[in-house]
């Protein structure tokens, strides 16, 4: 198993970048870990799908493969885009968990590339309000919070599955607060727990 993709459950992770929007101060990679239950992580280039395509064998055994990484997946999205048609073409599901900025970082609508071959979007929102979002996530781009929220309103026209997570156990994050926001958008809320990641 290499760096670029590992498993949990029956599932295979794909790791897709190391960069992130974000700066979370929850993030283990901010707190001095790399790993990911016992898999490393740390990238220090953006692979492309022509390196991944090959560790994704046998498609049909796995119940979904899941664009994550140790950073924001849609940073490097070309990739994203080809090796997620790959699997679908083979029969595969394929989940995104992504910060929701994917729309501000590329300056355009990248919903209708994801909804041709991503089944389902995770989205952490992690805050019910923009201050609260730049304690804990503290964002590299300015107008993050309400790009976060424009995303989460606008995924439910492209991608039928979405769900979105706030982290119970941050301070000032209002757990009930984040599921109201996720009720009028129309999705499906996630309560994560501080210190589960995966
Ligand atoms: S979005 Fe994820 S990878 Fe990026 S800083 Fe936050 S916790 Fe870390």
């Amino acid at each position: 198993m290499s760096q670029l993709v590992y498993d949990i459950r029956n599932s295979r992770y794909i790791n897709l970048t190391g960069r992130c929007t974000l700066r979370c101060q929850f993030c283990p990679k901010h707190n001095g870990s790399t790993e990911v239950h016992q898999y490393q992580l740390k990238l220090d280039h953006q692979p492309s799908a022509e390196a991944i395509i090959p560790l994704l064998a046998p498609i049909d055994q796995f119940d979904e493969f899941v664009f994550c990484g140790y950073g924001e997946p849609t940073l490097n999205l070309a990739p994203l885009l080809t090796i997620a048609r790959h699997i679908k073409q083979a029969g595969g599901k394929t989940r995104l968990n992504t910060d929701g900025l994917g729309n501000l970082f590329h300056r355009r609508n990248i919903l209708p590339e994801l909804a041709e071959c991503i089944d389902s979007l995770s989205v952490s929102l992690n805050a019910q309000d923009q201050t609260t979002y730049e304690r804990h996530c503290r964002p590299k781009l300015k107008g993050s919070y309400d790009a976060v929220r424009e995303f989460i309103r606008l995924a439910p026209n492209y991608i039928e599955s979405v769900s979105v997570s706030a982290i119970d156990g941050l301070e000032g994050v209002d757990i009930d607060a984040c599921r109201r926001i996720c009720d009028d958008a129309g999705v499906q809320f996630k309560h994560r727990r501080l210190d589960v990641v995966g």
